[in-house]
């Protein structure tokens, strides 16, 4: 411009006192054009690779931030500002960024790594209320090719989203451990309540003795054991001598204390594997396993003087009640030639009318006795195997 107007003062304004002077308006376009060539290299305004690592970093969505060694900035990317307010040619204080964010434990190693360069990346993670923002903050330190350090580039990573999904996960987990334990808490009800009501098929609501149910169905289970192991077992048959009269006398509601009281007082004198069932009305049936002869005769010499030595107070009566009771014993010494199997049924039917017998024997010759089944000659059972008594 400067050029042109001079050429236009002095050959043409000037030009009847000064003698024409030519090209000077080009050698102001020369030296523009040469101004132009000098900034085009200088600051590579056209040099594709600056261009492209512009728009990279600017497409990048992580925040970018360089710093020379005085710690200003000389390079920030687009993204940066989402994560925190600096320009080009600001100063840089690690320490007021990290005051404004919440941070973890490692705060201290992590600006000792900053500082000392440590190591080529150090990282820590931060959250920011203002922007309600959780990132990760990395550091590297810059070094030239002789490892003298130039400086430092920050990388800023949103991790807002996965730390959220994080902590729906962990909600949902926790929600779910929540359900487990209710359905675990439902589980156990359930499986109370289920042995509760199984108790209750299988007990006696009156004497709190097993029924006669729960008794069939162990015995048939324990005797095909049994079998296989050629062991001995033993049953005992009870019946209250003159139980009627009971009832006659004190009431019904007296009879079924003493009833209950008997099954109590016999409880006390059998062993924890002996099973102690209500067989019927005011008879109770003992099933002894891996018991002997010699050792079902014991028991139930034990059983008899239990019941006749227990004093039933009833708290209408003056004086207490005393009941016998009739015993009948019956042992199975060896069962190895007895072929149960679909059996089991008939079978146990042939055990419960053979203990039957000295029971009736025991009420015929006196009651309040014990009397022991005789097996010999074996009795018949229905399919004609024999079961041995010793
Ligand atoms: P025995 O010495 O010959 O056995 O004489 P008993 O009187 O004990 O025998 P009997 O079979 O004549 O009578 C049994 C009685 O037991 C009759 C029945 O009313 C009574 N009884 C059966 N079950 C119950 C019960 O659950 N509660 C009460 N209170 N009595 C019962
Ligand atoms: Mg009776
Ligand atoms: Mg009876």
């Amino acid at each position: 411009m400067a050029f042109a107007g001079t050429d236009v003062i002095l050959n043409v304004v000037l030009q009847d006192f000064l003698p024409i002077i030519p090209g000077l308006t080009s050698l102001g376009m020369f030296i523009t054009d040469l101004f132009f060539v000098f900034v085009i290299t200088r600051y590579k305004v056209f040099d594709l690779v600056t261009i492209a690592h512009e728009d990279i970093i600017n497409t990048i969505p992580h925040g970018i931030l360089v710093l020379d060694e005085e710690e200003s900035v000389i390079e920030t990317n687009r993204a940066l500002h989402l994560f925190v307010d600096i320009e080009v040619g600001d100063t840089f204080d690690i320490e007021t960024l990290l005051s404004s964010v919440r941070t973890g434990d490692n705060l201290q190693h992590f600006i000792a790594q900053y500082k000392l360069r440590e190591t080529d990346l150090s990282e820590i993670e931060l959250f920011s209320e203002q922007r309600n923002l959780h990132f990760i903050l990395q550091t590297s330190p810059i070094f030239d090719a002789k490892r003298i350090p130039l400086g430092h580039i920050f990388i800023f990573r949103d991790v807002t989203q996965e730390r959220s999904l994080v902590q729906e996960l962990n909600r949902q987990n926790e929600l779910l451990h929540e359900q487990n334990r209710s359905l675990d808490r439902t589980r156990l009800d359930l499986s109370l309540a289920n042995r509760r009501l199984e108790e209750l098929a299988l007990t006696d609501s009156l004497t709190h003795c097993y029924n006669r149910y729960y008794l069939t169905q162990r015995l048939s289970q324990e005797l095909n054991a049994t079998a296989e192991q050629r062991l001995p077992f033993s049953l005992i048959l009870f019946d209250i001598d003159f139980f009627k009269t009971i009832n006659d006398r004190y009431g019904h509601v007296a009879g079924d204390e003493v009833l209950y009281r008997t099954a109590q007082a016999v409880k006390q004198c059998i062993r924890s594997t002996d099973i102690l069932a209500r067989y019927g009305g005011e008879e109770f049936m003992l099933y002894l396993p891996y018991t002997n002869n010699k050792t079902a005769k014991k028991i139930a010499e034990q059983v008899r003087y239990a019941v006749e030595s227990n004093m039933v107070h009833l708290e209408q009566l003056v004086e207490p009640i005393s009941v016998t009771v009739s015993v009948g014993v019956l042992s199975i010494q060896d069962l190895h030639h007895v072929q149960i199997g679909e059996n089991m049924k008939e079978y146990l039917n042939f055990l419960f009318s053979e203990v039957d017998k000295p029971l009736y024997r025991a009420k015929k010759n006196g009651r309040n006795r014990v009397e022991l089944a005789d097996m010999t000659p074996l009795p018949d059972w229905p399919f004609k195997q024999s079961a041995h008594n010793n």
